[in-house]
């Protein structure tokens, strides 16, 4: 992820360095490319994972099955799945990007400082070290709880799950603790969101929300409930 952060700003500089000072887009990376570039490699890694959290799923509820890598949400998750994440992705970045520039050519920055600038956004800064961590971890945990739940989904066992969040979650995640949905049935729907009663709202904006990660760094689990036999 870090490589991606940094080959991305190395493009950017590079067409900062050759600006005609007309159109912000021509700075901005190869989407197109980019989009493709993250996903492909990003695809292969969640796969893993997503297997890795099946078996820890099948360990759960003792089933020794493996995962049905031919079920519609089993390839969704690996094959269109990367390519959302890398848009979304990408586009913040370039939003960021843009923003940055857009600020800087208003305050008639040199090409200079708006490098300097452009080195604040959370991708570019410390070498893209730690948002590369929270993006990591953060799909890494999808991707586990994703393949955990699928594969309680494919037992026919599992009636529901219930959200559980760890000590010391969040407020979100802890108003979120106890929840309980079908196994077939999201959380929230995208576009949903959740309301606290001081006000605060998380807004679930990028996808239906079917488990944890409720929102980036987040450590939540679900527990699965099993169909009385
Ligand atoms: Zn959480």
């Amino acid at each position: 992820m870090q490589g991606t952060f940094m080959r991305q700003q190395a493009e950017i500089l590079r067409r900062l360095e050759e600006w005609d000072e007309e159109d912000i887009e021509d700075v901005i990376f190869d989407q197109e490319k980019e989009r493709s570039r993250v996903a492909v490699a990003l695809a292969a890694i969640l796969g893993l994972l997503l297997m890795q959290g099946a078996e820890i799923g099948a360990e759960t509820i003792h089933v020794t099955e493996p995962l049905d890598m031919t079920r519609p949400f089993v390839r969704d998750f690996i094959e269109q799945y990367p390519f959302r994440f890398a848009n979304k992705l990408n586009g913040t970045t370039a939003n960021r990007v843009r923003e940055a520039l857009r600020e800087g050519i208003t305050k008639n920055e040199s090409v200079e400082e708006l490098k300097t600038r452009l080195m604040t956004i959370p991708e570019f800064a410390d070498r893209g070290e730690t948002y590369a961590e929270l993006v990591a971890r953060t799909e890494s945990w999808r991707a586990e709880r994703t393949g955990e739940r699928l594969m309680w989904q494919q037992s026919g066992k599992v009636a529901a799950h219930i959200w559980k969040c760890m000590e010391d979650a969040c407020d979100f995640c802890a108003a979120l603790d106890g929840m309980i949905t079908s196994i077939d049935t999201p959380f929230f729907e995208v576009g949903e969101s959740l309301d606290l009663p001081d006000g605060r709202t998380l807004l679930f904006d990028y996808e239906d929300i079917d488990g944890p990660p409720a929102h980036p760094w987040c450590r939540c689990i679900t527990l699965p409930v099993e169909m009385e036999i």
